[in-house]
């Protein structure tokens, strides 16, 4: 199972901020320029903080700031990746600042210059000031102008395409709050191929394949929707799933997943191949809306989505599949341990993570949660898997939550499960 296991090596981990900071709304106003590698935006941020903070701390990648414009904005300076924004009046505990910026990303937006394609991938803050933290949720607007000879896809809904001299400025919304890291878009020259899914519009991107290889690589989707519904307990709630095979990364978008262009040969080679779709897919569920409170908490998204695509596997192709892959995630366990590099899946420091780490809350995390299966049995696990994804739709979680929620729905104490294989 190669491809799973080169697919998530690529992602820069930016430290947690101040929790007191609360964005509620971020509206970005962005037009890159794909041939100079140039991005200038301007954002507005709705945010609350501690009312007591004479400043606030933003994550600013290295975009160059240009203005600070808020009624109590004092002053700013750009320290690192780090925006310092000094703030006047120290009772006002809710804030509106603007900010003008501009860059030549080099991580956290790609530019293809020959294909005429850009992507954001992972590191937000590299293309727009935003809070990096998991924790902190907030509604996403986005006026993206591109040359109109190019699509594009975007978090959240689309809401207006306005055409303006050989230009597109496309609208979209997010009605969720999702943490920044789910926020992006990408842009290029696609072929496009869409279909319905009991009322989800899907819509399939590439540029190195034609409309037919893209229904046929992504033709498990529909399926794969119903299958994570059930397991969840909740519905699909966005009107449009879009996926994207570009460039050389995986990563699930609110509304959208970018998976690695070369990736859909393998699916049309073989049509089990399905599990990275199915991984970013399921992060619409367990990352985007049920998100870990922190990095230390982050096989929660990560062992949950590749866990469930083993069982995706194992209702759509048998058990043979699924033990397969339980297998393909026990051997890469194995190889950490032989390497004495084991560790508990919940971190306390996530914020220069090795290989292994990472394969830790991937692979020993996928088959711990195949453990906890088997110490539950199936039935109480599965109704307990729904009873937790439901229970914490929207919310941010710790793992002692998805603990108690295992515990409240099965009545089974896990507390030594839980201290021999998660703490
Ligand atoms: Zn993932």
């Amino acid at each position: 199972m190669l491809a799973v296991l080169v697919l998530f090596t690529i992602r820069a981990w930016p430290n947690a901020l101040d929790t007191e900071l609360d964005v509620t709304c971020y509206k970005l106003t962005i037009a890159p320029i794909i041939d100079q590698g140039y991005i200038s935006g301007t954002v507005l941020i709705d945010f609350q903080i501690n009312k007591n903070a004479n400043s606030v701390v933003f994550n600013a990648g290295n975009l160059v700031i240009d203005k600070v414009v808020g009624e109590h904005v004092s002053g700013y300076r750009k320290m690192g990746a780090d925006l310092i924004i000094d703030l006047s009046q120290r009772e006002k505990t809710k804030n509106e600042i603007v900010i003008e910026y501009h860059g030549n990303p080099k991580k956290g937006l790609l530019f293809d210059n020959k294909n005429g394609d850009a992507y954001t991938v992972y590191a937000t803050s590299q293309w727009m000031v935003c809070n990096d933290s998991p924790e902190d949720k907030a509604l996403f607007e986005l006026d993206l102008t591109i040359p109109s000879d190019k699509s594009c896809v975007a978090s959240g809904e689309l809401v207006q395409m306005i055409p303006e001299n050989g230009k597109m400025h496309y609208s979209y919304q997010q009605n969720y709050e999702s943490p920044a890291y789910t926020y992006g878009f990408a842009i290029g020259n696609y072929n496009k191929a869409k279909e319905d899914a009991k009322g989800v519009q899907l819509n399939y991107l590439g540029r190195n394949y034609s409309s037919d290889q893209l229904k046929t690589i992504f033709k498990e989707t529909p399926a794969m929707i119903s299958f994570f519904e059930e397991k969840s307990g909740v519905k699909y709630d966005q009107s449009a799933y879009t996926q994207v095979l570009v460039g050389n990364h995986y990563q699930e978008m609110s509304g959208y997943s970018i998976l690695k262009d070369g990736y859909g040969n393998l699916v049309l080679k073989d049509v089990t191949e399905t599990n990275l779709i199915s991984h970013e897919l399921a992060h619409q569920w367990w990352g985007n809306r049920i998100t870990c409170k922190n990095w230390k908490h982050f096989w929660l998204n990560e062992a949950m989505a590749t866990f469930m695509s083993a069982a995706y596997n194992e209702h759509r192709f048998g058990k043979e599949k699924y033990q397969a892959d339980i297998g393909s995630y026990y051997n890469v366990y194995k190889e950490i341990k032989k390497r004495r590099n084991d560790k508990p899946l919940v971190f306390d420091d996530w914020s220069n993570p090795s290989q292994d780490d990472r394969n830790i809350v991937y692979f020993k995390g996928a088959y711990v949660l195949h453990l906890l299966r088997g110490e539950m049995g199936d039935e109480n696990f599965w109704r307990a898997i729904k009873f937790y994804s439901s229970e914490y739709f929207g919310k941010s979680v710790k793992t002692v939550d998805f603990q108690r929620a295992l515990e409240a729905s099965s009545g089974i104490q896990l507390e030594d499960f839980f201290n021999k294989w998660i703490y």
